[in-house]
């Protein structure tokens, strides 16, 4: 979607901290990590937020929380946050829906 800085990063007109990819989703780091380590795991379609989900995208849907936990396990963390902020009023910034990884307090 123009003007989405998301969109941007996986279409990589503009660069990223890019941790993993495939066709369905990106992984980068957070540009103002709210944690030792802090993720962004991103769909490639644009889709706003998960209140805007549809029945259609289920499947996206879990492949964003799984990847989350496998680039966990690559990194070793034993235990993270997966979180996802929905809407101005659930902190969500970014209109482009995202899952935060956040981890590794006991790992430094
Ligand atoms: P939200 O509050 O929308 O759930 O989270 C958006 C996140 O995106 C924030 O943690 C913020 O630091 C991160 N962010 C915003 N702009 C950029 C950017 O241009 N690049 C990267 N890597 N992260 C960004
Ligand atoms: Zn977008």
């Amino acid at each position: 979607m123009k003007n989405c800085i998301f969109c941007k990063i996986t279409n990589k007109e503009i660069p990223a901290d890019i941790i993993f990819e495939n066709e369905d989703l990106m992984v980068f780091k957070d540009a103002s990590p709210s944690a030792p380590i802090h993720y962004l795991i991103v769909p490639k379609e644009h889709i706003q937020s998960i209140a805007h989900l549809e029945n259609n995208h289920k499947e996206i849907l879990s492949k964003l929380i799984y990847i989350a936990k496998e680039e966990a396990k690559k990194i070793n963390l034993k235990g993270y946050k997966l979180i996802f902020n929905v809407g101005k009023d659930g902190g969500q910034v970014i209109d482009h829906l995202h899952l935060h990884l956040l981890g590794g307090w006991n790992n430094k």
